[in-house]
């Protein structure tokens, strides 16, 4: 391949370093990238991808643009909401290098399709942002031997590393061998990330896939690092290939993509909804709030700062992190309907309190959010 004039201008501050030169270059125009995700991690990385020349860029999400994106998830504008986040940023990349290869798969990953949408490509990144799919990717690049850039972020700490046990190093199950149990690690959605927070984490992903395309530089292949931004401090660790992984190690025995849902915990969702016996809706908590001769009280488990943001008149707030503390304040023969943002908390609320004696206790489906949907639409989303 050639470099015309025009590209020669575009890139070179690439080509009068030493360690990329024209040959490096040429390296990084014929390299292929798929990024999983284009959210918060995959918006830095496609965006420097995309300005530093990569060839083909895939990018697979399903997802479309929320206001509540738009906080961190640089790829996407005011003027994108509403719209499939791949077209979206489609355009975005476009605009900053029309020469760049964009190829959209607007589909969720999943075990079925995770090795043809992975095979085409030199070098896969992991933008998303749950365990089934990080088990998933991970499986399938260890699988179909393709350097896995690592990335993950949660409030103020982000890691980053490069999955390639063929080329030497562990991969994600070596370092996480079981996923966390089911609600136990909160989403971003759930638990907040401070906004800048995956573009350090997506910026260092595009620098190890830069290094990759180059063969320059020594990767983060074999070793974890993490940042903590709230006080800005770097730390890293190393990491060892686990001779027992069950995937990478010396008698693997996951060949195969499996069902990583049912792998993480997660129960699949019905296609008609089942009543869970503990659980009720926000219209029978809205009747318990209209009619105090049912005798049920409602109560808010989540964190001051967002019952700030958005609460239900009249229902008080014991916050989970304080049940243990405060659970002798409410009464175990009592009635309660328990509700916190979206339905998670509050079952744990549900599971401590039982624990504790409680006997009449039920799990309101959808948290807050639900009561904004389909009960009062001035209670804001967040
Ligand atoms: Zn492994």
């Amino acid at each position: 391949m050639q470099l015309n004039n025009d590209e020669i201008r575009r890139y070179s501050r690439h080509l009068i370093l030493p360690e990329v030169g024209l040959a490096g270059q040429k390296k990084i125009c014929s390299a292929s990238v798929l990024c999983i995700g284009a959210g918060g991690l995959g918006s830095p990385i496609a965006l420097y991808l995309a300005a530093a020349g990569i060839g083909k860029l895939g990018l697979v999400d399903f997802d479309i643009v929320d206001y509540s994106n738009l906080q961190r998830q640089i790829l996407h504008t005011d003027a994108d909401v509403g719209r499939p986040k791949t077209q979206s940023a489609c355009e975005t990349i476009k605009g900053i290098n029309p020469n760049v290869e964009v190829v959209l798969h607007n589909t969720r990953i999943t075990s079925q399709n995770a090795f043809e949408l992975i095979r085409p490509y030199d070098i896969v990144v992991d933008g998303t942002d749950n365990f089934p799919t990080r088990y998933l990717t991970n499986d399938a690049c260890v699988l179909l031997k393709k350097p896995n850039v690592y990335g993950s972020i949660f409030r103020f700490e982000g890691q980053a590393s490069v999955f390639a046990p063929h080329l030497g190093g562990p991969c994600y199950r070596c370092l996480y061998p079981e996923p966390p149990p089911p609600g136990m690690v909160p989403s971003c959605a759930e638990g907040g990330v401070l906004g800048v927070l995956p573009g350090i984490i997506g910026c260092i992903q595009a620098a190890e896939i830069l290094k990759l395309a180059l063969g320059k530089g020594s990767s983060l292949i074999g070793r974890l690092l993490l940042l903590n931004a709230l006080d800005m401090k770097f730390r890293e660790l190393k990491l060892r290939r686990d001779p027992q992984c069950p995937l990478c190690g010396e008698n693997p025995t996951i060949k195969e993509l499996i069902d990583y849902e049912m792998f993480c915990g997660i129960a699949p969702e019905p296609a008609t909804p089942v009543a869970h016996p503990d659980e009720v809706t926000v219209q029978d908590m809205k009747r318990a709030l209209d009619d105090p001769k049912l005798g049920i009280k409602v109560i808010d488990v989540r964190e001051p700062d967002e019952y700030e943001i958005a609460h239900v008149n009249g229902v008080p707030l014991f916050p989970l992190s304080t049940l243990l503390q405060r659970f002798t304040e409410l009464d175990p023969n009592q009635q309660y309907y328990i509700h916190c943002k979206s339905g998670m908390r509050s079952m744990r609320a549900l599971q401590f309190l039982r624990e504790q004696g409680f006997k009449h206790l039920k799990n309101v489906r959808g948290g807050i959010l639900a009561w904004s949907d389909e009960i009062d639409h001035t209670v804001p989303k967040y």
